[in-house]
């Protein structure tokens, strides 16, 4: 017998994961697979940082009381460059502080409301493809017991990764990619040691980029720029250590605090657009979509932003038969999503040392960096792209 749902949603990441619980809020069925066990999903080591609009997303959709109780906030950045600390207060100009609540709390958050609702999350259940994506009547073909399965559905929200299924099904024909790849990666490493300050600091040095920042009050997430093939056993403790000194300490700033490194890993920097974001019955929304050097912090607001506009225009589907909010969801979707792409992008040239760049080009980067942190324009066009555009248009 073949099975049937509303919306399929392929991946149990932030963005199926909020799309299936936003879609239960408003009386829409859903089935989530996910080819990772639970285990795996709820202890990812990702993103930290919540704008103001995740923030209050999370509020609205009853998901607000443990990040409450968690939650730090930030109110400025620290860039550090030519031997100098600069400090921009992004609260004190937008109003709006930012939030360091880790991706994984908010995967747990919502397993657990998803899994109170009764909610189906099938976990080790890989998507193996999709399609129908013309019809009426869009089919997941999905794996479970040694054998391949159909799911049929009204809808498909594909939330499964930069490495997914579901952008694939796209014809090529229709479908326009926009990509860099830098050449650089970084070395991320979680250590068990409160940071110097609760503060996050950006470092643009001759020796690279370093970033200093932290998960909760006790424990630290720093980053160093780093070939993008490296490896992460390449790096010894004391090498990440030295090298986080040399980069981020300054004179009047607390230096880098040392303790015992958890987790280490490499991950390399692009940037990608895929476009359209929908395509028949098939949505896409978070990385699936678009993905954003993260020394901007934006790839999971964006994923985030994605569903508060896709949530409620499923909803106003089933409610009222409406196409509008489904019809318009890519280029709403679009506009927001090339403003973070410019702002990541920035972001990402800026503090960076690029390899073989001119010494003109190293002086002037850091002169572009002078004129943000030091003048009331640059200081405010830094802030409102941190803190976050708003989450409906
Ligand atoms: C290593 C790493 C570090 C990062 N660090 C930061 C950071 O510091 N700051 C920041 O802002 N952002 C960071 N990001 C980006 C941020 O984590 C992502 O933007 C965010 O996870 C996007 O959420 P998503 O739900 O769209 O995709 P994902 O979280 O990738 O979820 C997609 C899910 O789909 C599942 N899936 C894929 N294919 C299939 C299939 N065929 N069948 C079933 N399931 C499938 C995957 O297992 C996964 O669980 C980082 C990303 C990575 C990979």
């Amino acid at each position: 017998m073949t099975e049937r749902t509303q919306v399929g949603i392929v991946g149990a990441g932030p963005a199926g994961l909020l799309l299936s619980h936003m879609l239960h809020l408003a009386g829409v069925e859903s089935v989530v697979f996910e080819r990772g066990n639970r285990e795996h999903v709820g202890t990812r080591l990702r993103a930290g940082g919540l704008e103001h609009g995740a923030v209050a997303l999370l509020e609205r959709v009853g998901l607000g009381a443990r990040m409450r109780k968690l939650a730090l906030s930030v109110a400025a950045t620290d860039f550090r460059f030519d031997g100098c600390g600069h400090r921009v207060d992004f609260r004190a100009i937008t109003g709006h502080p930012f939030t360091i609540y880790p991706q994984y709390e908010i995967v747990s958050d919502l397993l657990e409301a998803r899994a109170a609702a009764g909610g189906e999350v099938r976990f080790d259940t890989p998507v193996r493809r999709i399609d129908g994506l013309e019809s009426a009547r869009p089919v997941i073909h999905y794996e479970a017991g040694g054998s391949v399965r159909r799911l049929e559905c009204d809808f498909i929200a594909g939330c499964d990764g930069y490495h997914g299924v579901c952008r694939q099904a796209i014809p090529a024909s229709v479908q326009r990619v926009f990509e860099e790849n830098y050449p650089f990666g970084w070395l991320g490493i979680l250590a068990e040691v409160a940071p110097p300050s609760l503060e996050v600091a950006y470092a643009c040095h001759e020796r690279g980029f370093a970033m200093q920042s932290f998960r909760a009050p006790t424990i630290s997430r720093m980053y160093l720029q780093c070939p993008p093939d490296d490896r992460a056993d390449n790096w010894s403790d004391e090498r990440i250590w030295s090298e986080l000194a040399l980069r981020l300490d300054v004179p009047d700033r607390p230096p880098v605090a040392r303790g015992p490194i958890v987790q280490k890993s490499v991950t390399a920097m692009k940037s990608f657009v895929v476009e359209p974001l929908s395509y028949g019955t098939l949505f896409l929304a978070g990385d699936a979509a678009h993905i954003v050097p993260p020394t901007g912090a934006k790839g999971l607001n964006s994923a985030m932003a994605d569903i508060a506009l896709l949530a409620p225009a499923f909803a106003a589907f089933y409610r009222t038969g409406r196409r509008e909010g489904l019809d318009g969801y890519s280029a709403a979707c679009l506009r927001r999503t090339w403003q973070v792409q410019r702002f990541a992008a920035e972001m990402c040239t800026l503090l960076h040392r690029f390899p073989g760049a001119s010494d003109y080009a190293w002086r002037l980067q850091r002169e572009k960096l002078a004129y943000m942190t030091g003048t009331a324009t640059g200081m405010r066009t830094y802030a409102e792209s941190f803190v976050g555009l708003p989450f409906e248009p």
